[in-house]
């Protein structure tokens, strides 16, 4: 519902909205996104460099422990989502993990600092899980909170917002490539490994910004069309001082949990398993739920298995592509030579600018009744991810020692992956949030973001595999497939996203069904 005239009257000026415009609130997220984004993406895009180069460990533990830590960014939404529900609020979660995960870029900027005859001191790798460990934490207070207020800023059913989800999308990206372009320029410096940490300082004030535009602006943009404050402590709820208590546990747990799995035993994937089991008998012992419910849930959960292929191989990004530009690629431009780290860019490039044109693309087919239903285009977002290594493929093919790749061919597959995620990812954040029903809409987006988290790890996994032309180990083995160059390396991922594309694309009529006995209207693209 829209303000009435006599209600826009009754507020304060700040209030008055153009009822076509977005609501200012909208930007205020869209400005504190940005800087969030700018300093997780900006820091993970030299991660792994920082952790080969400057911490000296081999790829594969790099990789690994990349893919402990981006899973378990995924992983902690589940807490702070709820903790948000019933004790904090979303402003209060915010402000803290805004804090925390600051705090946690300026502990790995410490850590940098200690390069020299120290690059492998205990402190320095000890300051490296703190850091990693309270933005584990923060984010899981951030994230969750942050997206979900976007949609508080309109009344239920207000068409604008999926439109509002397209700009706070282009806020990510645009976050994303700001964070990237500029540690990679200040960081990521051929044969000075000193310079990193001047990558994680730069992300430590972005987030220390971030943090400071959104309590500058809470209280005057953040409101529902009829004024009232969003996102405010929950009222009779107690406790909150006793969460304050528990950030130390937390941070210990997560830090924890992130040395365990990357030095002594997988830890998380079988705490992955444990959630999606708890969630699902949570939700599947309702007995309050309709048959329709437990289809268009069941449709969710398949869903979000399949997208699990999607993530695992495009978030390859930061890992073993990274590898791959760092000593594999020409990236020498009009006689400079780029930094590894600055490709990754590219996604966000070509999502800011492909977003509207998807748009339209959409709007077009639907105009004359050939818009693909939504697991038909998760299905072609798959098959551009496995056309993308595809592309990979034919660059790689009978490479001769110490030749190296044209830029071309990673340009092409950043491209094809852009196109792929545009058809698969805000989709399916529209397509959770239309078939949830209400009373179970966190746990199920928890679902989806379970399914980042175990996809990250395995992405880290599947990045370990890189095959290292310098290392002296025997070719790594995946079920029983010798990964002897960088041609079986990619060629992995050519057929899991096309045997994924595939099963997806035979069951999507089946989908389909079981989402229309939902009776929910059809999920439209927000971007
Ligand atoms: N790029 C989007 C974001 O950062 C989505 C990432 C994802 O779901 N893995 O929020």
């Amino acid at each position: 519902m829209h303000p009435t005239p006599a209600d826009l009257h009754d507020l304060p000026p700040q209030h008055v909205e153009v009822a076509d415009s977005h609501p200012r609130g909208l930007y205020l997220l869209f400005a504190t996104e940005m800087w969030e984004r700018f300093s997780y993406y900006g820091m993970r895009a030299v991660l792994v460099l920082f952790l080969t180069k400057a911490m000296m460990m081999d790829k594969a533990f790099a990789s690994k422990f990349y893919g402990g830590y981006t899973s378990l960014i995924y992983l902690t939404p589940l807490i702070g989502g709820f903790i948000a529900d019933r004790y904090w609020g979303n402003r209060r979660s915010i402000t803290v993990g805004g804090l925390l995960m600051a705090a946690g870029q300026f502990v790995l900027f410490f850590s940098a600092s200690q390069y020299g005859p120290l690059a492998t001191h205990q402190l320095s790798h000890w300051l490296l899980y703190l850091g990693l460990g309270a933005m584990i934490v923060g984010n899981g207070f951030f994230k969750p909170n942050i997206s979900s207020m976007v949609g508080s800023l309109y009344a239920p059913g207000d068409t604008r917002k999926d439109a509002a989800y397209t700009i706070f999308y282009m806020g990510i990206n645009l976050g994303s490539f700001l964070g990237n372009t500029i540690t990679s320029l200040i960081g990521d410096k051929e044969g000075h490994p000193e310079a990193f940490r001047w990558a994680f300082l730069a992300c430590g004030i972005a987030m220390t910004f971030g943090t400071v535009v959104f309590n500058w602006g809470k209280s005057k943009y953040l409101h529902t069309p009829t004024g009232e404050q969003v996102g405010e402590t929950p009222i009779n709820s107690g406790g909150i001082k006793g969460i304050y208590a528990l950030l130390p546990v937390l941070l210990a747990v997560a830090l924890g949990v992130l040395w365990l799995d990357s030095t002594q035993f997988p830890l998380i994937a079988p705490l992955l398993g444990v959630a999606v089991i708890a969630i699902a008998y949570m939700i599947f012992s309702d007995k309050s739920l309709s048959g329709a419910d437990v289809q268009g849930i069941m449709v969710i959960f398949i869903v979000s298995f399949f997208v699990v292929f999607f993530w695992a191989a495009f978030e390859q990004a930061p890992a073993s592509l990274t590898f791959f530009a760092d000593e594999q690629m020409n990236r020498t431009i009009f006689g400079y030579e780029l930094p590894a780290s600055i490709f990754q860019n590219l996604n966000a490039i070509f999502v800011v600018a492909g977003a509207p044109l998807m748009a339209l693309v959409w709007t077009a087919l639907g105009k004359r009744g050939a818009e693909p239903a939504s697991p038909v285009k998760m299905a072609m977002g798959l098959a551009l991810l496995a056309a993308g290594y595809l592309v990979m493929c034919f660059g790689v093919k009978d490479l001769q020692p110490g030749v190296k790749v044209s830029m071309f061919f990673l340009v092409m597959l950043y491209f094809l992956h852009s196109a792929g995620e545009l058809c698969l990812s805000p989709i399916g954040l529209s397509l959770v949030n239309k078939l949830a029903p209400a009373k179970f809409a966190s746990l199920l987006m928890a679902v989806w973001f379970l399914a980042n988290a175990a996809a990250n790890y395995l992405a880290g996994y599947m990045s370990s595999l890189y095959p290292d032309p310098k290392s002296t180990k025997p070719a790594p083995v995946l079920l029983g497939f010798h990964i002897n160059n960088l041609y079986d390396f990619f060629l992995v991922f050519v057929v899991s996203a096309s045997v994924a594309a595939a099963l997806l694309f035979l069951i999507s009529g089946k989908l389909a069904k079981m989402m229309d006995a939902r009776n929910y209207p059809a999920p439209t693209p927000s971007v």
